[in-house]
């Protein structure tokens, strides 16, 4: 087995994949290590902002992105108690995507895989990084294989730290120990067939003790997901006495928000409700750069009520490697790729430091049904406001390029073609 590569990758979400697939066409040998199996659902809202499309079609996924994702998101709603304000959201400039949509992270993440396969990444799954020793221009990584006793140890110039905010261990707990309270954050999130909600709508929740959003995904699925604090789901869980949490949240969020009883009047969930937590938002990138490249969750987690935190990991490992192939001595310069890694924290923090904070400002508010109900008069007069926010949350701004810049789809590959075909055809699972 080859254990000396350019590059280690840890997880494969949308952050590891795209830096394997933007590293692999530049022609660097890639190992992406990802310890889940795929295809797999992961807690998510799954809405993509139009701003990324671009980017998924230069990464080589935009053609199956496109015959996969559920309806363009055209409008914003504020649900809170029996209220909905709706707002335009702003649409991205540029003539082919101005639209975000939502597609299952069961397929997004696949597809974003089996591209950077098909460019030349090495792919170590289900794999798990155990540890990382050494510095720029010499790392090793601890590895094992699911079900293997056995370490192995692989050898890189550079490592990129990929592996989301959700596990401990690597860059996430630093060693801190965290006590847990009332205000610790969990996030959960189900599917449902059937239920009745308005094409083109992008809905927000703001209830007591939390905040959450549904929509509508491929083949007309709708995503609810949500984050509610701890205190209030210990009491909606002793309130409405199910063994599941999921259950006692769904019925929670049903008798808080009147669009939400609405959307899921007659609908049947499909699979399981999916749970997570406590999750930790907030920037987790030092100023001087870190240990490694750090991209996506692992450099810092934005409150998922903007819905831009897979925008956020596809867009910071594309600035991170557009650094890296830029200059592809620091391979060899330990002391050049410090040099960028500096240069990334400084460029990491320009571009999405602002938009974390705003984030939670915004989480902030909807989970307070005091502060909400003093901000409804203002929506309900102007409601341009939202699309502002929109504005500001990033929807309509990205860190890599203009959509005029954006650079060309590579051809499709022939695993390509036979998948859009597929899709096309109808035989998607
Ligand atoms: C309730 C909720 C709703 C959300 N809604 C939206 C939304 O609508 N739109 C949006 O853009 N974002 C949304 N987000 C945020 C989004 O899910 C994350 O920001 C995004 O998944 C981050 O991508 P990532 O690649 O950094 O990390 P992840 O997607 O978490 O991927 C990390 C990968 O690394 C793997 N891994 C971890 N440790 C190791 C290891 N040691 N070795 C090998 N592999 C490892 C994991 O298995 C995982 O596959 C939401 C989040 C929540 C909680």
């Amino acid at each position: 087995m080859r254990t000396t590569y350019d590059a280690i990758i840890i997880g494969a979400g949308p952050a590891g994949s795209t830096a394997a697939i933007r590293l692999a066409q530049a022609g660097w040998a890639v190992a992406l290590i990802e310890k889940q199996r795929f295809p797999r659902r992961k807690v998510c809202g799954e809405c993509l902002a139009a701003s990324n499309l671009p980017l998924l079609d230069a990464l080589g996924i935009g053609r199956l992105f496109h015959a996969l994702a559920g309806p363009e998101l055209k409008r914003v709603v504020l649900m809170h108690g029996r209220e909905a304000i709706c707002a335009d959201l702003p649409p991205y400039p540029g003539r082919r995507h101005a639209w975000g949509r939502a597609l299952g992270r069961e397929h997004l993440d696949a597809l974003l895989l089996q591209r950077a396969v098909e460019a030349g990444a090495t792919l170590l799954q289900p794999w798990t990084v155990r540890a990382v020793k050494g510095q720029a221009g010499a790392y090793q990584c601890t590895a094992q294989a699911f079900g293997s006793r056995m370490n192995v140890h692989l050898n890189a110039p550079l490592v990129i730290a990929a592996h989301g905010s959700w596990e401990p261990g690597l860059a996430n707990d630093r060693g801190r120990k965290i006590q847990a309270g009332g205000r610790d954050l969990f996030a959960f999130k189900a599917n449902f067939a059937g239920a009745q909600l308005e094409e083109g709508l992008l809905p927000v929740l703001a209830f007591k003790g939390g905040y959450g959003g549904m929509v509508i995904g491929e083949h007309g699925l709708l995503t609810l997901a949500c984050c509610i604090r701890r205190d209030r789901l210990s009491a909606c869980r002793s309130q409405i006495k199910s063994d599941s949490a999921g259950d006692a949240v769904q019925s929670y969020l049903a008798s808080e928000c009147k669009g939400v009883r609405q959307a899921l009047d007659g609908a049947a969930r499909q699979g399981k409700w999916l749970s997570v937590g406590p999750i930790r938002p907030g920037i987790r990138m030092p100023r001087d750069g870190g240990r490694f490249f750090l991209v996506g969750n692992a450099a810092g987690e934005a409150h998922p009520i903007i819905g831009e935190g897979m925008s956020m990991a596809i867009q910071s490992a594309w600035l991170a490697c557009e650094l890296l192939i830029a200059e592809p001595a620091a391979l060899r310069d330990a002391r050049l790729q410090r040099k960028l890694m500096r240069d990334y924290a400084h460029a990491w923090h320009a571009h999405f430091a602002r938009r974390m904070q705003l984030a939670a400002a915004f989480a902030h508010v909807a989970m307070r049904p005091n502060m909400a109900r003093m901000l409804l008069p203002v929506l309900r007069t102007w409601p341009g406001v939202m699309t502002k926010a929109a504005c500001w949350s990033g929807k309509v701004s990205q860190t890599c390029c203009t959509p005029q810049q954006a650079p060309a789809a590579p051809p499709s590959t022939p695993v390509e073609e036979r998948r859009f075909n597929e899709i096309s055809n109808g035989e998607n699972a």
